[in-house]
C-alpha cells in the first residue's frame, strides 16, 4: 500500500536519499533501522508529504506523488495521503492547552467534521485501548512521557488511518515507559494495522516486525524478515547496528 520508486531527496548539494525503492504491503509492520543521519526520518517524512523530494515517486494506495507534480497537485495529493497515514513522533507533539480527550477529538472534529459527541464516542474506546481513558480530563503536562505517547497513538488512531508512521516513538522514554508504549504498538501490530516504525528497539523489531529495512547513507542496503536479518545479516552496517544493541 506504500511504495517509493527511486526516491531522491537533496538538501542543497547534499543528496540525503539516493534512490530508495521501498514497498510496504497492507498489514505489514515495517521497521526502519540505520545509523544516525542515514535518512530514516527524512524517508518517513517524504512518505506523508512533510518533506519535498527531488526525484522518483511516492505511492500510497492509488495516490502517486512524483517529484515533478505541480505544486497544487502535490498539495491536493498530500492532503489525501495525510488522511491515510497517521504520524507519531519522538516528542509526542500533543496540544499543551487541551485535555487528553480534546487532543484526541481535535482532528476528527476539525478535519472530518464529526460532532463532539461522535468524536468522543470514537475516542473513548481508543483511549481505553491505550490505557488512558481514566486520564481523559488531564492536560499533557500532568502525564508521564509514556502516557503522552500513548495519547499521541490514540490521537493518530482516531483519524482511522490506513497506516501509522512512527519516528523513534520511545527514544525520549525510560525503559518502563518504553515497554508500555511498545506493548500498545505490538497490540496494534497483532490487529493488523499497517505500521512503518523507525526505532532502536531491536527486541520489538525481532518480535513484531514483518520486515526490517536497513538504511545507510541514504540507500536501502538490506531488507529482510527479522529472523533472517538478525540471524544472518548480510551487510557490514547491519552487523554493526545489531552488535551495538546486543
Ligand atoms: P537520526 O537517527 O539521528 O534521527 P536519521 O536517519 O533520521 O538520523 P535524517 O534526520 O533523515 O537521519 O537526516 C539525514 C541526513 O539529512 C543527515 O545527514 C542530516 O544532517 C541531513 N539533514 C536533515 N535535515 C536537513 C536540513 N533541513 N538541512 C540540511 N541537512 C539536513
Ligand atoms: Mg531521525
Amino acid at each position: 500500500m506504500i511504495h517509493t520508486r527511486e526516491l531522491v531527496k537533496r538538501h542543497g548539494k547534499t543528496t540525503i536519499l539516493k534512490g530508495i525503492d521501498l514497498t510496504i504491503e497492507r498489514g505489514e509492520v515495517a521497521v526502519l533501522i540505520g545509523p544516525s543521519g542515514s535518512g530514516k526520518s527524512t524517508l518517513l517524512r517524504c512518505l506523508n508529504g512533510l518533506e519535498e523530494f527531488h526525484g522518483g515517486c511516492v505511492t500510497v494506495d492509488d495516490l502517486t506523488v512524483t517529484a515533478h507534480c505541480s505544486t497544487s497537485r502535490k498539495a491536493a495529493l498530500h492532503h489525501q495521503i495525510r488522511l491515510k497515514l497517521g504520524m507519531v513522533f519522538q516528542a509526542f507533539h500533543l496540544f499543551p492547552h487541551l485535555t487528553v480527550m480534546e487532543n484526541v477529538i481535535e482532528a476528527p472534529r476539525t478535519v472530518l467534521g464529526l460532532s463532539r459527541e461522535e468524536a468522543e464516542a470514537r475516542a473513548k474506546p481508543l483511549l481505553d485501548r491505550v490505557g488512558m481513558l481514566g486520564h481523559a480530563h488531564k492536560r499533557p503536562s500532568s502525564l508521564s512521557g509514556g502516557q503522552q505517547q500513548r495519547v499521541a497513538i490514540a490521537r493518530a488512531l482516531a483519524m482511522k488511518p490506513e497506516a501509522i508512521l512512527f519516528d523513534e516513538p520511545t527514544s525520549a522514554l525510560d525503559p518502563k515507559m518504553t515497554a508500555e508504549v511498545l506493548s500498545v504498538m505490538a497490540d496494534l501490530a497483532r490487529d493488523g494495522l499497517t505500521m512503518v516504525i523507525v526505532t532502536h528497539a531491536m527486541e520489538f523489531a525481532r518480535h513484531a516486525a514483518t520486515t526490517v529495512h536497513v538504511l545507510d547513507s541514504g540507500r536501502l542496503i538490506e531488507s529482510a524478515p527479522p529472523d533472517r536479518l538478525f540471524n544472518d545479516p548480510r551487510q557490514n552496517i547491519t552487523r554493526e547496528l545489531l552488535a551495538k544493541v546486543r
